[in-house]
């Protein structure tokens, strides 16, 4: 079949991945002018930020034995760093839990190495399907083309987007639009904060209790990151749900004050940037691995599927879920 792939995220490179190993023909459309999605790396004068996706786990076989073939290939890389809860300047030890993985030098550097040799449109983003037969036009809007294109036909069409983005795009299949608006999906205002000095805090990543922060970490104790103190704060989904208009300046100043609270540092950054993450994850996966609707040929997979992983959207959910979907299109 000539498959399209809506979203160069993990998801989408994941299926697009094991379609084309499958002998189908594929073609992805990522409307942005990089790949990755949210495992994202912000760059800037001081180095990096990864200001999406912090780090992974793994805790299901397939996504282990994947995880452990990155690393082979020097994709990824194990995060050892102490990592601590925060309440107000005090800390105490978070506990050891499984291991945490970075792609290296960046987050965004995993779907990078996943799109090579797959076909990947960039800065085309779909706005519409079109039935065309029993195949599928899609319609694309390009910050580099002044017209709305047509692209296809497809013999299918997979969507690999946060939910609410897919839900308009899927009108022919009202039942498929209804479960992606009830997988809810949380946003997060972000942080990104560079200094001339070191901190010299005692941890390189933490959970924050009772603040707007709900997590902070040092980008560069991440293996092979660029030198240079450099920190990225995670606001609490609360403090984003409620703070989601928020005038992007007025939420820069109300964060870095949380963030010199939570740490007890009150050193004055030199860059301060926020970012906005409208669909940043899921709370409550739905609870199947993918859906696929074999007669119209549509699909949908991505990090609010539960695939088999308990808890909030993650890369393994959205790595399961893209996995799950290749199969079951055979
Ligand atoms: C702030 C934040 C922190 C996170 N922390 C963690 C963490 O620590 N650990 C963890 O495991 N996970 C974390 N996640 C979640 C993790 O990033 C996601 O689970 C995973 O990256 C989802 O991959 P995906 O391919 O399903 O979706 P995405 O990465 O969102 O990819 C979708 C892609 O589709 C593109 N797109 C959207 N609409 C269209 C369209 N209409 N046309 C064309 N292209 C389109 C987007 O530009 C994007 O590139 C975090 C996410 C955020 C935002």
């Amino acid at each position: 079949m000539h498959i399209a792939v809506v979203g160069a995220g993990l998801s989408g490179l994941t299926v697009a991945r094991q379609l084309q190993a499958q002998g189908h023909h594929v073609t992805v459309f990522e409307k942005s002018a990089g790949v990755s999605g949210r495992m994202s790396t912000r760059q800037t004068e001081l180095g990096g930020f990864d200001h999406g996706a912090q780090y992974f786990t793994a805790s299901s076989d397939r996504f282990k034995k994947e995880v452990s073939d990155w690393k082979k290939l020097g994709w990824v890389a194990p995060w050892n760093e102490k990592l601590v809860s925060l309440d107000h300047g005090q800390f105490k030890s978070a506990g050891k839990s499984g291991t945490r993985y970075v792609a290296i030098p960046g987050m965004n550097a995993l779907g990078k190495q996943l799109a090579h040799g797959l076909d990947v449109r960039k800065t085309q983003q779909v706005v519409a399907l079109e039935a065309y037969g029993e195949q599928w036009l899609l319609k694309v809007k390009s910050e580099t083309v002044a017209i709305d294109a047509s692209a296809g036909p497809f013999d299918a069409v997979l969507l690999a987007i946060p939910a609410d983005q897919a839900a308009p795009l899927l009108c022919a299949l009202p039942a498929f639009a209804e479960q992606a608006k009830n997988a809810k999906m949380l946003p997060c205002w972000t942080l990104m904060l560079g200094f001339q000095t070191s901190l010299e805090l005692p941890y390189g990543g933490a959970w924050v209790n009772q603040s707007r922060l709900s997590w902070i970490a040092k980008d560069n104790s991440k293996p092979e990151r660029r030198s240079g103190e450099r920190w990225v704060a995670q606001a609490s989904p609360a403090w984003s749900i409620e703070h989601l208009e928020e005038d992007p300046e007025r939420a820069k100043e109300k964060l870095l004050k949380a963030f010199h609270e939570a740490t007890g540092s009150w050193i004055q950054p030199i860059h301060a940037v926020v970012h906005r993450w409208r669909f940043a994850q899921s709370e409550h996966p739905l609870p199947v691995d993918c859906l696929w609707d074999k007669n119209q040929k549509v699909g949908v997979c991505g990090d609010w599927f539960a695939a088999g992983v308990e808890g909030g959207g993650r890369i393994e959910n959205a790595f399961l879920s893209a996995l799950a979907l290749a199969k079951t299109i055979g």
